[in-house]
C-alpha cells in the first residue's frame, strides 16, 4: 500500500500560461530545508514535453505583450514592487526556510529584489531609440525591439534576487520568458509566479518549468527559445553556454568565483576587519561575491587579529545561516582538513559546529586559516563556505599576481587609506568588479553585474543597463515620404 506523505509546502508544480500544473513526468526530487535537515516539499524533474508546453505558451502570448507600448508594460511592474513591499516577510521567510540564510539577509535579498524591478521600471527612460536626418529627406531610426521568448537559469543560493536579475528587465523590454529556478531551492519562484500574476502580469508571459539537468539540456536545445541566461558554477555555466550557442542563441552565462581581498597596512583596522569578516561569512559564505581569500600585505597581524576578534562574534544559527546541502557542509570541511595538514594555520574553526534543536541542519561556523599558500586547493577553487583562507606577500604587486593568476575574474577589492595604492589596484585586478574598502563590490543599479574570465561567458553583463544590450535587438528604418527630395547614391 503506497503511504502519503505530506510535508510543510505542497509538492511544487510548473507554472504555464497562468496555471500550475503537474508535469507529465512523475520523476520527483525532495527538497530539504537545510535549517534543520527536514524534507518539506518536493519539485518535479522536468523535460522536454513540459518545456515545449511553456514555450507554446510564452510563444502565444509574444504578440500581444510585446505590441503593448513600453509605458503600459511598465505599469505591471510599478504594482508587483507593491506586492514585494506588501509580502516582504513571507517572501523573507520562504527565502529562509529553503535556502538557510538569515532572516535579515533572507530580507536583503527580497530589497534587492524591489530595486531590481524599479531600475527595470524606469526602463522607458534608458531605451529611447535614434533618430537622424541622414540624406535630404530621408530619416534614419534605429529603435529595441524584444527576441521572442528567452529562458532564465538559476542557482540556489540567491532563490529570489537572481530571477530578478533577468525577469523584470528581459520581461519590460517586450519577451515572453521561461525560468528554470535550482532544484534545491524552487519554492520562492512559485510566490513569484503568483505575486507577478496579481499584478497584472497577462499568463504566458511568465512561466516556470522545474527540474535539473535535462531540462537545462532542452532549454539549451528548444529551437524556439531565442536567448538564454544562466548563473550557476563555472563548470556548468560552460556547458551551457557551449550548447545554446551552438544552437545559435543568444548566452549569457555567469559562473563561480575566487575573490581576493587585499589588505596593506595602512587599511583602517576597525573597518576592514568587520569588512573582511562580512565579507567572507555573509550568506554563509555562499555567494559569488565573497570575499573567501585574503591577501595580507605586509606587516598585517594586527589586522588579522581584529579580524579573528569579529569572526568570533559571528554565531551559527544567529548571524550565521546554514549551508545548503550535507554534501556543501563535508565538502567545506574537507577543504579545512586538507588546508591544515598542508600546513596552514586554522585561527578559528568551524568544523563540527551543531546548533541546538536543529542538529540535523547543515552548519558550518565562520572560520579563519591563516599562513594559506597559493599552491594549496583552498586558495585555487571557490569553497562556498564561510571559509576565509588568509596569504601572506611582502608587496602589492606579489599579492596582484595571485590575484591575476585565479582564473576567475567575478570581484577583487583593497583595504587601504592611500589613494595610489587603490588606484593601482583599480587598474591592475583582473576582474570585473572592484571594491575599495568594501568587501563585497556588487555594482548597485543601473551599473551592471557581471564578471571576467571564466566567471562569465557572453558578451554583456546580465543586469542594469548592460543587460538591455542583451535582452534586445536593434531595427533600423529608413524612410523617405517625399517624393521631390534629390535623389542620390541612396535614394
Ligand atoms: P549549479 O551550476 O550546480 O546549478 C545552477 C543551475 O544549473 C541549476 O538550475 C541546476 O539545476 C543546473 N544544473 C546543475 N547541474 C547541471 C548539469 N549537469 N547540466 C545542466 N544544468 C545543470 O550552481 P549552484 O550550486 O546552484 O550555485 C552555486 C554556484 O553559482 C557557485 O559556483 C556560485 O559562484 C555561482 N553563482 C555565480 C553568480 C555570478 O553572478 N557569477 C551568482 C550566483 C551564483
Amino acid at each position: 500500500m503506497e503511504v502519503e506523505t505530506t510535508f510543510k509546502y505542497p509538492a511544487i508544480k510548473n507554472y504555464i500560461a497562468g496555471q500550475f500544473s503537474e508535469p507529465a513526468s512523475s520523476s520527483t526530487l525532495d527538497v530539504f530545508s537545510p535549517l534543520t535537515g527536514a524534507v518539506i516539499s518536493t519539485v518535479p524533474l522536468s523535460g522536454m514535453t513540459e518545456l515545449d508546453q511553456a514555450v507554446k505558451a510564452a510563444e502565444a502570448a509574444f504578440p500581444a505583450w510585446s505590441a503593448m507600448p513600453i509605458k503600459e508594460r511598465v505599469q505591471i511592474f510599478y504594482r508587483y514592487k507593491t506586492l514585494l513591499e506588501r509580502d516582504m516577510k513571507a517572501l523573507a521567510d520562504l527565502v529562509r526556510e529553503e535556502n538557510g540564510k538569515t532572516y535579515d539577509e533572507a530580507r536583503a535579498e527580497v530589497e534587492k529584489a524591489i530595486e531590481l524591478t524599479e531600475f527595470a521600471c524606469s526602463m522607458p527612460q534608458l531605451i529611447q531609440g535614434e533618430f537622424l536626418e541622414v540624406s535630404r529627406g530621408v530619416e534614419a531610426r534605429a529603435e529595441r525591439k524584444p527576441l521572442g521568448v528567452v529562458a532564465s537559469i538559476a542557482p540556489f543560493n540567491f532563490p529570489n534576487m537572481v530571477p530578478h536579475w533577468t525577469i523584470p528587465n528581459a520581461i519590460v523590454l517586450g519577451n515572453t520568458m521561461i525560468l528554470k529556478p535550482s532544484e534545491q531551492v524552487p519554492l520562492s519562484a512559485v510566490k513569484i509566479g503568483e505575486l507577478l500574476k496579481e499584478a497584472g502580469l497577462p499568463d504566458g508571459v511568465l512561466n516556470i518549468v522545474n527540474g535539473d539537468k535535462g531540462i537545462v539540456e532542452a532549454i539549451c536545445d528548444h529551437p524556439d527559445i531565442k536567448a538564454v541566461s544562466f548563473v550557476g558554477s563555472t563548470r556548468i555555466a560552460k556547458v551551457v553556454y557551449i550548447r545554446a550557442s551552438a544552437n545559435l542563441k543568444r548566452c549569457v552565462a555567469l559562473g563561480g568565483a575566487k575573490n581576493h581581498l587585499m589588505v596593506l597596512p595602512d587599511a583602517h583596522p576597525d573597518m576592514t576587519a568587520s569588512n573582511v569578516a562580512a565579507s567572507m561569512s555573509g550568506c554563509a559564505g555562499q555567494r559569488c561575491m565573497a570575499g573567501s581569500t585574503m591577501v595580507g600585505v605586509g606587516a598585517v597581524d594586527h589586522i588579522v587579529a581584529k579580524l579573528v576578534e569579529e569572526a568570533r562574534k559571528i554565531t551559527v544559527g544567529q548571524n550565521l545561516g546554514s549551508v545548503i546541502s550535507r554534501e556543501a557542509k563535508e565538502r567545506i570541511e574537507q577543504h579545512i582538513n586538507e588546508a591544515e595538514a598542508a600546513g596552514a594555520k586554522v585561527l578559528l574553526d568551524g568544523r563540527g559546529v551543531v546548533v541546538p534543536g536543529h542538529e540535523d541542519g547543515y552548519y558550518v561556523g565562520a572560520t579563519v586559516i591563516d599562513y594559506v599558500t597559493p599552491g594549496m586547493r583552498i586558495a585555487q577553487e571557490e569553497v562556498f563556505g564561510p571559509v576565509l583562507a588568509i596569504m601572506r606577500t611582502n608587496t602589492l604587486d606579489e599579492a596582484l599576481a595571485i590575484e591575476n593568476a585565479n582564473p576567475y575574474g567575478n570581484a577583487a577589492a583593497v583595504f587601504t587609506q592611500s589613494g595610489s595604492n587603490a588606484r593601482y589596484v583599480m587598474d591592475n585586478a583582473n576582474a570585473g568588479m572592484i571594491g575599495v574598502n568594501i568587501g563585497v563590490p556588487v555594482p548597485r543599479e543601473p551599473f551592471s553585474f557581471g564578471g571576467w574570465n571564466e566567471s562569465k561567458f557572453g558578451a554583456c553583463d546580465i543586469t542594469g543597463k548592460s543587460s538591455i544590450e542583451f535582452w534586445t535587438q536593434l531595427k533600423k528604418t529608413t524612410t523617405k515620404w517625399n517624393p521631390e527630395s534629390r535623389t542620390n547614391w541612396m535614394s
